[in-house]
This record gives structure tokens, sequence and C-alpha cells, in this order.
């Protein structure tokens, strides 16, 4: 069975474009490190601010960071995935060797493993 690269490149690509506009709305990159995000929130003058937005500015960073961990972990799948595909090795397991099902591919296209050796 063939897998339509350019059909899963596709949704891939339109993913990527999802995180990465997610990405730039929570986080900034790291200008000596183009690869590295940083969360918003960290450089706000903790001297100036009053103590109801230095709490405030706290809380959005604190969750900026949870979520950009996430969205930065899918981003490297969706990445890694993308750079498999022009590798000719997307859609092969990584455990076995053995191609990964469409169906698997369809629900998750950044999959690295079959259904049986997903844990
Ligand atoms: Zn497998």
């Amino acid at each position: 069975m063939e897998i339509d690269t350019a059909y899963f490149k596709t949704k891939l690509e339109q993913e990527l474009r999802t995180l990465t506009h997610e990405l730039t709305s929570i986080a900034e990159k790291n200008p000596e490190n183009p690869k590295d995000w940083e969360a918003k929130g960290g450089g706000l003058d903790i001297q100036q601010a009053d103590p109801n937005e230095r709490a405030d500015a706290i809380e959005e960073y604190e969750t900026n960071v949870g979520v950009l961990k996430e969205v930065e972990v899918r981003y490297n799948d969706v990445k890694a995935a993308l750079k498999r595909i022009e590798d000719g090795t997307y859609g092969v397991c990584e455990a076995g060797g053995e191609p990964i099902e469409k169906e698997r591919l369809e629900a998750n296209p950044a999959a690295t493993t079959c259904t049986k050796h997903m844990n």
C-alpha cells in the first residue's frame, strides 16, 4: 500500500501554519537561537509594575510557558514528519520498520509508529 505523501504533506503544512501562529501569539523566538522559543511575559519590568499587574503578568507568563511546551513538542513532531517526507522515510514505523496504517496517519499525520508500537 502506497502512502499518499502529498496529501499528508498538505495536512502537515497546514498544521505547521496553525502551530506557528499559536507559537507567535504566546512566545518569541530567542534572537540568539532561532530554534528556541521563549514564552512572552518574562521580560516584564517587575520593579515598575504594581502588584496586581505583576501577579497578572506572572500568571500569564506561567500559562504561556505551559502552553508553549505542548505546542513546541507538537511543532517539532510536525517538522520532523515533514523532514521524513523529504527523506522518503515517511509512514514507516520507527519501532518495527513496517508501514504505518493509513487510519493512524489520518488521525495523526506526525505519527512515528504503527498502532501496535504506539506506546
Ligand atoms: Zn510498528
